[in-house]
């Protein structure tokens, strides 16, 4: 049986009754846009951050692109952030018009090296964007006092890091707002597009609304300026609220997965994901790292492992960045990452035969290079 990186048809045989009671739902309610369940998986996703706001959109992408203009980042400005991040964090920097400019990781955990930002920091930057990269946070406190110092705001780009705690404070409660992906395989995942913007402040959160509704103003039909529309779709908002009442057990779940590979792998030569303080990781991917990883991942297609690398190119040096005028060597810790990591398959309902069937077929491997 081939063991997939990521997989949702074990949950959905779990959960199928109410997922199709969801979609049923929907269809039976006569309102297929913009209506109760995108109203309810809003307010109850801006609750479970203890946030006042929430705005659910079409995608992650736009839930960042449309976050970053309603706090005024536009044209002009420069966005701090990783190369080491998916590419849609960048593409949606690009999208409004801002120049995404980079930082090394470290090498320890990946994130973004705080230690770095300030010397960043010119009369053109506007926002710091930490990526909470692949299930725990960037270290806050260092980039709060950059933020303040500088006058900058920080937007949290959380679609790796539902429910993520860092020192006790929820991802996405930690800047001025912040964007979720719910791509099927993120942490809290809808069974298709999605993404919210989520903030406590009533001016940001008017201005999403417009900004997900072509500009205009959903009660009164006016507009000011025009938008494209980035709705969220209702069918998904319901099937979203059904799984933010099971997101913790899901998390759960990720975490047993963790602590078995741990557990399992922890004597080996393979560099497993490391915790930073204060952190408590929902491991959206389990990232291990080995210098030979070319010859494993080869080595193990004959186990009948799906592998994933993320990411296997830094966005630096992606020929649509080339623009931006980073050379190979700008980040050295991001690019030696790029060739050493992959990832494990992950996913809450990962049978645990077959866990254990990936902790073995690594071992094997390891003991031939
Ligand atoms: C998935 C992801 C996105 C984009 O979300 P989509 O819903 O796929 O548009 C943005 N940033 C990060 C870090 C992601 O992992």
């Amino acid at each position: 049986m081939t063991t997939r990186v990521w997989d949702y048809l074990p949950e959905y045989e779990k959960e199928r009754k109410d997922i199709l009671d969801a979609v049923e739902k929907v269809f039976a309610s006569g309102q297929l846009v913009l209506g109760e369940s995108v109203r309810g998986f809003e307010s109850e996703f801006a609750a479970y951050h203890g946030l006042n706001h929430c705005v659910g959109v079409d995608n992650g992408t736009n839930a960042i692109k449309l976050g970053l203009q309603a706090l005024g980042v536009g044209p002009g400005d420069e966005v701090i952030t990783v190369s080491n991040t998916a590419a849609p964090t960048i593409v949606a920097i690009d999208a409004v018009g801002a120049t995404p400019v980079f930082v090394d990781v470290r090498d320890e955990d990946f994130l973004m090296d705080t230690t770095k930002v300030e010397a960043a920091v010119t009369s053109r930057t506007k926002c710091l964007l930490p990526v909470h990269l692949y299930g725990q946070c960037v270290d806050m406190a260092p980039l709060k006092e950059i933020a303040a110092r500088h006058e900058l705001v920080i937007f949290e780009d959380c679609a790796q890091a539902h429910g993520a705690r860092h020192h006790g404070a929820q991802a996405g409660t930690m800047g001025a707002a912040a964007a979720f992906s719910f791509y099927p395989t993120k942490v809290l995942g809808a069974y298709g597009d999605g993404g919210a913007t989520v903030s406590d402040d009533e001016a940001v959160d008017r201005k999403l609304r417009r900004l997900r509704f072509y500009g205009m103003d959903d009660v009164y039909y006016t507009l000011e300026t025009p938008a494209h529309n980035s709705r969220l779709d209702e069918v998904h908002a319901e099937i979203l609220r059904r799984k933010l009442t099971r997101l913790d057990e899901y998390t759960a779940g990720r975490r047993a997965v963790a602590a078995r590979y741990a557990e399992g792998l922890g004597d080996t030569e393979l560099k497993l994901p490391q915790l930073a303080e204060g952190n408590d990781h929902v491991y959206y991917v389990y990232v291990v790292r080995h210098p030979q990883r070319d010859r494993i991942l080869e080595a193990l297609k004959s186990y009948d492992i799906h592998l994933n690398i993320s990411y296997p190119w830094p966005v630096h040096t992606m020929p649509g960045f080339a623009h931006l005028g980073y050379e190979t060597g700008s980040f050295p810790v991001t690019e030696a990452l790029a060739g050493e990591i992959f990832s494990l398959p992950m996913y809450p309902s990962l049978p645990v035969d077959q866990q254990d069937k990936v902790i073995s077929a690594v071992r094997a491997v390891l003991a031939t290079l």
